[in-house]
């Protein structure tokens, strides 16, 4: 379940750690030690470094845990800056919101064609043929989201899918789902969605194609680079991106805490089949919820979604798999053999004949293919709290998988740990111990759909075990 929350949000108990602590303040420090190596960033050199020898993996993963942990001691600047790493929804989300309450930002974001990340449309040139190929939809159920929702259907960002959605069981039985909670979609689909959202911001700088490969805290400030390319300094920063990618990012960035969190995240991989046929699938919705079908979770007609069931021209279609077919059918995303990618591919489309009841090989062949392993697909366990912050590193993170697993769980997180961090600042940074959230909070798995969870709709999920938050305006 979604939690509401408004300004501030601490979590009970509120314990800070007692790891060892690198003091990171602009004060002069004492020369170090002789014959021991100085890191770049002043820190005391981990004794990792200090080996002749390679470890094992095993070891390194433990003496990584143990990192040590940074604290901040300079005052909080008058006119502070936050670097966000992830220009998804829940890094957008923080960077308007950090906005809302005075805080300037930079969003860091990898994306080559634009901004979003899971919220992501393919366009095919040149005719052109458009496919969103990770989110699908989304539901509104917090009061939050649903207000921010209103701003982009008035925008003319987003609009109700009017089309049949429903569930579709093996052999060909549709069943509509009820249309009581709306449905939302991009007008031009999801990721021009994440693109226009900052377009009035005054105080958000974005760095678009960008991948952060280095965090160091020096002189009070967290120091962003890209392979050896300086990105700046920060008085706090935001990881709004989960995996691998932000498991390595924190493994040696001194917020122990932290990256313990983010190691315990789980997430399943789904395939993305995009598929175009020169004529009409004659199905009698535009998505559907696949059950009973091994490789399919979802089928969705992009062509009548995006242009109404009037459209002319070929149809675009997505097929994606379900987390079991992804999980025994996982290679290296960047790096797909072209025979897994054929044997996917086949056994996707003879999934959609099993879905619609066809007989095998019926099935119009598709002029255009792509298939696509979302590798970090969908969080699948959670610690149910909005976001997390540790006051000591002054690092937050923020995400979908903090309250849940779609679009509005990722807005939510954005916008709670904006308002946190600026709850923060405003404090001076004098409490930390008042602001540590989410650092030690346990895991619970959640249900949902393979796509994500869907509030108001038949197969609404919770989220995990309920917490005890004292909610402050
Ligand atoms: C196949 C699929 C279908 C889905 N369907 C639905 C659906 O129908 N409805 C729904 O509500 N939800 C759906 N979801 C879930 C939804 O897409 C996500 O919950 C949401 O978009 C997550 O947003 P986020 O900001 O938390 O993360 P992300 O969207 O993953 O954003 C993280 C961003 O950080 C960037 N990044 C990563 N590392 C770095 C770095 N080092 N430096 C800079 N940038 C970096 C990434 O490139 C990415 O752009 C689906 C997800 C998938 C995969």
């Amino acid at each position: 379940m979604l939690c509401s929350f408004h300004s501030s949000l601490r979590l009970h108990p509120l314990k800070t750690h007692k790891p060892l602590t690198i003091i990171c303040s602009s004060q002069p420090k004492p020369p170090p030690p002789p014959k021991k190596r100085a890191a770049a960033d002043g820190r005391r050199p981990s004794p990792r470094f200090g080996k002749k020898h390679g470890a094992s993996r095993r070891s390194v993963l433990k003496k990584t845990f143990k990192q040590e942990q940074v604290s901040f001691t300079t005052p909080i600047s008058d006119d502070p800056i936050v670097g966000i790493i992830g220009g998804g929804m829940a890094g957008l989300a923080c960077a308007l919101f950090l906005e809302k309450r005075g805080v300037r930002s930079t969003v860091f974001d990898t994306g080559i064609h634009g901004l979003g990340g899971r919220l992501g449309t393919r366009v095919v040139d040149p005719q052109p043929l458009i496919f969103d190929h990770a989110a699908q939809f989304f539901t509104a159920s917090d009061p939050q989201f649903v207000g921010l929702v209103q701003g982009w259907l008035k925008q003319g960002l987003v609009q109700e899918w009017q089309g049949a959605v429903g569930e579709l069981e093996v052999g060909g039985n549709f069943v509509p789902l009820p249309s009581s909670s709306p449905r939302y979609i991009g007008v031009n689909g999801m990721r021009p969605v994440a693109d226009s959202l900052l377009s009035q911001a005054r105080m958000i700088n974005v760095e678009r194609p960008c991948w952060i490969s280095k965090l160091e805290p020096f002189n009070g400030m967290w120091h962003l680079s890209e392979n050896g390319k300086p990105y700046g300094k920060f008085d706090a920063i935001v990881i709004a991106h989960n995996g691998k990618c932000a498991n390595r990012l924190l493994a040696s960035s001194g917020l122990p805490l932290v990256y313990g969190q983010m190691k315990r995240l789980e997430l399943s991989s789904i395939w993305a089949l995009l598929a175009a046929f020169e004529d009409p699938l004659q199905m009698p919705f535009e998505g559907a919820f696949v059950k009973g079908v091994d490789s399919i979770s979802w089928m969705a007609n992009n062509t009548t979604k995006l242009q109404g069931s009037q459209s002319k021209g070929p149809h675009c279609w997505t097929f994606l798999s379900t987390a079991a077919y992804g999980k025994r059918n996982k290679v290296p995303q960047e790096n797909i053999p072209t025979a897994t990618a054929e044997k996917v591919k086949a056994g996707m489309l003879s999934g959609v004949e099993d879905a619609l009841g066809l007989p095998k090989g019926s099935l119009q062949s598709p002029f255009y293919t792509r298939i696509q392993l979302w590798g970090a697909a969908l969080p699948t366990n959670t610690p149910g709290v909005p976001c997390i912050f540790d006051p000591l590193g002054r690092a937050g993170i923020c995400g979908d998988w903090l309250l849940g697993s779609n679009v509005e769980s990722a807005a939510l997180s954005g916008i709670a740990l904006a308002n946190h961090i600026a709850d923060y600042f405003q404090s001076s940074g004098d409490r930390p111990e008042e602001f540590a959230v989410g650092l030690r909070n346990e895991f619970q798995n959640h249900k949902g759909h393979d796509i994500g969870q869907f509030p108001g709709m038949e197969s609404e999920t919770q989220t995990a075990t309920e917490q005890a938050y004292e909610l402050t305006t």
